[in-house]
């Protein structure tokens, strides 16, 4: 059961759930949401919210100022794409070819391609994602080669995703996972990924002696990590838009 409550200009949903505490929750868009159980009041509910109130503040606004730092929502001209961690200015140049292609110029990336393709948001985002799969295989797959050497490992096979939340991911098998949205993350980020994935082939595991040996090749690793953690949010493809949202 669901319901939406106010307390002073903060609006908050409760969620009763079987549970044995209360529970909050800032949501990707900023909205707050209670998980109660189901024998407290509401009463209670809002004193909890009360209490809270300058960590639910603080979080909201820190959801919300991401939410603004997202510049690659849509595919307009003259709109920032983020390439190797920079902000490249969008351009589309129409062209007499029937087959696109992409070209990144110091600061500008720009599409090129004919009229009825840059006309259309939805094909140029769907070009937008192939030029960063393709060269997310070859940028890779050069790094993948480059410290698999200096690990000594043998991966089996580097397949490129564009998910979510995962950066990467390794089998037991030797198959490794790296999401094609680090291409937007600086290189040496990129890097920590790989190294972090080809250490697994030698640990399977995070244990003391798996960091050792990302440290090895990586001994700022920490703060590798660290910057992913905070803009790894950035890091987005622009949206589609279907039946009325954007996905
Ligand atoms: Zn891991």
């Amino acid at each position: 059961m669901e319901t939406t409550h106010q307390v002073l200009s903060l609006s908050y949903t409760v969620v009763r759930k079987n549970k044995k505490n209360i529970s909050i929750k800032i949501d990707e868009k900023g909205k707050v949401i209670i998980n109660a159980p189901y024998h407290i009041s509401y009463k209670s509910i809002e004193e909890v919210v009360k209490n809270k109130m300058p960590w639910i503040l603080k979080n909201v606004n820190i959801v919300k100022e991401r939410m603004g730092n997202v510049k690659f929502r849509d595919t307009k001209q003259g709109k920032k794409i983020l390439w190797l961690g920079k902000h490249l200015k969008l351009e589309r140049y129409i062209v007499d070819t029937r087959k696109w292609y992409i070209k990144i110029f110091k600061n500008n990336f720009v599409i090129y391609g004919s009229k009825t393709l840059l006309e259309d948001e939805e094909s140029i985002r769907d070009v937008i994602y192939k030029f960063y799969r393709e060269k997310a295989k070859l940028i890779f797959k050069h790094k993948v080669d480059v410290y698999s050497k200096k690990l000594n490992v043998c991966p089996r096979n580097i397949t490129v995703r564009c998910q979510k939340t995962l950066w990467g991911s390794c089998y037991s098998n030797g198959n490794i996972n790296l999401n094609c949205r680090l291409l937007m993350a600086p290189i040496q980020i990129i890097e920590y990924i790989i190294v972090h994935e080809l250490c697994h082939l030698v640990y399977m595991n995070h244990s003391k002696d798996y960091w050792k040996l990302v440290e090895c090749e990586i001994p700022d690793y920490v703060n590798r990590r660290e910057w992913l953690k905070n803009n790894g949010y950035m890091l987005v493809f622009p949206m589609r838009f279907k039946g009325g949202i954007y996905i």
